[in-house]
């Protein structure tokens, strides 16, 4: 299979070629026809098997070949959860569209509208948003979204995660009801399917489940530590195995800061990653890690989902997640495009039930380690700690607030069988 033999045009192959992508990945294979179809499309794979261009590049081809009026409205709108996801996927869309005359932009909070505003009344064919800052902006009638022609949701399982089931509604009913409709999600629940129900027509569901991707050649460790023991620890295992590139994930803001600094006074670079920092500061933390300044890069969850961060070789997780689903997302940071990666996770007493209920999801029971010096503590409570919040601070104002909890009833059994199959590939 060929990009080529897709249909896709010339100015996108070269695109492609530039980008040194060489063949479909599977879930562009299955997703792409039907949507130069024309079709709605439903679509899910795993983290890092290539969503982006599998929507992408069908929506270039398409806006290329219908007409282009003087006045150019938006005809497509992509709409992502997190302010780093939308930067990511527009420089997709620019990379891609190289080779088109197409115009796009993006819009998300935390940074000033004006430039954003100013890049609108250019005139656009695809606009790259985030709801809050789409919202705002349409409501203050910078934007009008009345001629979009084709609708992206990206990342739609994150979407719902964050609560913005109200929001996509908002948005579907500024936009004409005859319209070409994708869906892209990393996970497949019940909430997801009754989201497409109401946004899909005849939907083309396609899927990829990934028989050799990266995920399966994660190598996961749990340490086993006393709590006031993790900070030493961490340090240790990062200045001992000269790792140079390393996620950490912590539960809260605070805790990423503070570990952040603890890291640094022990003479490691690193900086951290959530939702309180200013955008400015995201994206240059972001792109010190990757260029290898840092060394560390501390975040949350919310701020961590879907950065691509290419053959990334630890993830360490500084707390467990207290939502199972958010593992597997971590991990999925690691050995990504083929290249084999490790995944550390420390683990206190107050969190056996998190590490139980992770393995329960995954069917995978992960290989526990104690390091001298750093035993755990045996007479520690195993109470879970109690949570302080450390979701999107837009708290779901509808419906939707039990919507992680059937994702996980629903998924829970195909993670177990890929489990099982990286369980015994290991062996
Ligand atoms: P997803 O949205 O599924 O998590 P992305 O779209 O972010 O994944 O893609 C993950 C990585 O794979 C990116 O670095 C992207 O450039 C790369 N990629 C996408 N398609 C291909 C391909 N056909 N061949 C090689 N690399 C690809
Ligand atoms: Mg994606």
């Amino acid at each position: 299979m060929s990009f080529k033999s897709l249909g896709l045009s010339e100015p996108l192959l070269k695109a492609i070629a530039k980008k040194g992508y060489e063949t479909p990945s599977p879930i562009q294979t299955k997703a792409i026809p039907p949507i130069l179809e024309g079709k709605d499309v439903l679509a899910s794979a795993q983290t890092g098997t290539g969503k982006t261009a599998g929507f992408t590049l069908p929506l270039l081809y398409l806006l290329s070949e219908h007409p282009k009026e003087k006045y150019r409205p938006i005809r497509a709108l992509i709409l992502t959860p997190t302010r780093e996801l939308a930067a990511q996927v527009y420089a997709n869309v620019k990379e891609y569209g190289e080779f088109l005359n197409l115009r796009s932009a993006v819009i998300f909070g935390g940074v000033n509208q004006n430039p954003q505003v100013a890049a609108i009344r250019q005139g656009i064919d695809i606009l790259v948003a985030t709801p809050g800052r789409l919202l705002d902006l349409e409501n203050q009638g910078a934007l009008s979204l009345k001629r979009v022609e084709i609708f992206v949701l990206d990342e739609a399982d994150r979407m719902l995660d964050m609560g913005f089931l109200r929001d996509i509604e908002r948005v579907m009913n500024l936009m004409p009801s005859k319209r070409q409709n994708l869906m892209f999600s990393a996970t497949f629940s019940k909430d997801i399917k009754k989201l497409a129900y109401s946004i899909l027509k005849n939907p083309v569901q396609v899927d990829a489940t990934p028989e050799n991707t990266a995920v399966e050649i994660i190598e996961q460790r749990v340490y086993r530590v006393a709590k006031n023991k993790k900070t030493e620890l961490i340090i240790k295992l990062i200045s001992e195995g000269n790792w140079k590139q390393v996620l950490v994930f912590t539960r809260t803001k605070h805790g990423a800061n503070k570990l952040c600094k603890k890291m640094v006074n022990a003479g490691i670079t690193a900086s951290a990653i959530h939702g309180n920092k200013s955008q400015g500061a995201r994206t240059k933390a972001l792109a010190d890690f990757k260029r290898g300044t840092t060394r560390v890069l501390v975040a949350t969850d919310i701020a961590a989902r879907g950065l691509d961060i290419p053959l990334l070789p630890h993830v360490i997780n500084f707390e467990l997640p207290n939502i199972s689903e958010d593992y597997v997302h971590r991990i999925g940071r690691t050995g990504r495009a083929g290249a084999s990666g490790e995944a550390i996770s420390l683990v206190s007493a107050d969190e056996t039930t998190y590490l139980q209920s992770i393995e329960k999801l995954t069917g995978l029971q992960i290989p526990v380690e104690i390091v001298e010096g750093f035993e755990p503590d045996p007479n520690a409570s195993t109470e879970p700690i109690k949570q302080g919040q450390n979701r999107s601070k837009r708290q779901p104002r509808n419906s939707n607030s039990s919507s992680r909890k059937s994702n996980s009833g629903s998924h829970r059994n195909d993670n177990r069988n890929r489990n099982r199959r990286r369980n015994t590939n290991r062996r």
